[in-house]
């Protein structure tokens, strides 16, 4: 998948509705870290002193971004995902 448009309305199943509604497609906003998660309290107590980051830096790059979408429902007003999210090089809501 390398190019990608998405319509911003369409019709998919709502799990809180339990039958399928009209959705409008959004993409999903990044969030800041929350400092009193256990995780991240973990992750910047092992930050501290020398040469202890917790992990491999990858040594090359991805070259495509995963596409993270967000259905929100017309009829309850409420959001959901559809499954994880997946690459793609070039991605576009289209109005229809
Ligand atoms: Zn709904």
């Amino acid at each position: 998948m390398n190019e990608l448009n998405v319509p911003q309305t369409m019709r998919i199943y709502c799990n809180f509705c339990k039958k399928h509604t009209t959705h409008t497609v959004e993409l999903a906003k990044k969030r800041p870290r929350r400092s009193v998660a256990q995780g991240q309290r973990r992750y910047l107590k092992k930050l501290e002193g020398y040469g202890s980051f917790p992990r491999p830096k990858p040594d090359h790059e991805k070259t495509t971004k995963k596409v993270d979408l967000r259905y929100l429902c017309k009829e309850c007003g409420k959001k959901h995902t559809k499954g994880q999210g997946f690459r793609a090089k070039k991605f576009q809501i289209v109005k229809v």
